[in-house]
């Protein structure tokens, strides 16, 4: 059974990990889409898709799991068609995994079965939350993988996320 997992990632941290984890131990293979991939270098989206592919396999590898593809996918701004642009560029799949409605909606459509993973901890394991932490320099390595902390120090992302955050007058 191969199975797809879809997100940002900006970043990655302990909730999608944790439901992926668990995928990777049911399924044969987990195929993680990097959505919006072309994004990055915005207050929302601070990180590069090669960025957040590091960010999720240098993760999983610690933790011991191998058995996953990720592929980056760009938005196509068109939901109808969306669906069968990812089909484009992945493996095929028998079951999606999302907590997303409108990514739901559209995957059940075109007859998948779509399951919702349990969410971990949502207030906390929450992209929004952890870049707001981020900016704030508030206390978020508690949130991610360890890897994740490594990723954002290597490419200095708490600088370049304040850069963001500044403007020219
Ligand atoms: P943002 O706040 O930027 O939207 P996010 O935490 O929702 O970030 P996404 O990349 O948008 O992360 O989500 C990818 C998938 O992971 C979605 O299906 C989302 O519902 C799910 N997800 C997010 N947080 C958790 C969590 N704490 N536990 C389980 N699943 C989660
Ligand atoms: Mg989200």
């Amino acid at each position: 059974m191969r199975a797809l997992y879809i997100g940002r990632f900006q970043p990655y941290h302990l909730g999608h990990h944790a439901v992926i984890e668990e995928i990777a131990s049911e399924a044969d293979e987990v195929i993680i889409c990097i959505g919006s991939a072309q994004r990055s270098h915005e207050l929302e989206n601070p990180f590069t898709a090669g960025e957040r592919y590091l960010m999720i396999s240098k993760s999983l590898r610690d933790d011991g799991v191998f058995n996953f593809y990720i592929v980056p996918i760009l938005d196509v701004n068109w939901n109808a068609v969306w669906v069968s642009h990812v089909q484009s560029l992945i493996p095929p799949v028998d079951v999606v995994l999302t907590n997303n409605p409108l990514i739901g909606r559209l995957f059940d459509e075109k007859g998948y079965e779509v399951r919702a993973p349990s969410l971990f901890n949502r207030k906390e394991y929450a992209g929004t939350e952890i870049r707001r932490r981020m900016l704030n320099h508030e206390q978020w390595a508690d949130l991610v993988p360890k890897a994740v902390v490594e990723v954002v120090k290597e490419i200095d992302g708490i600088r370049r996320m304040e850069n963001l955050s500044r403007s020219d007058t």
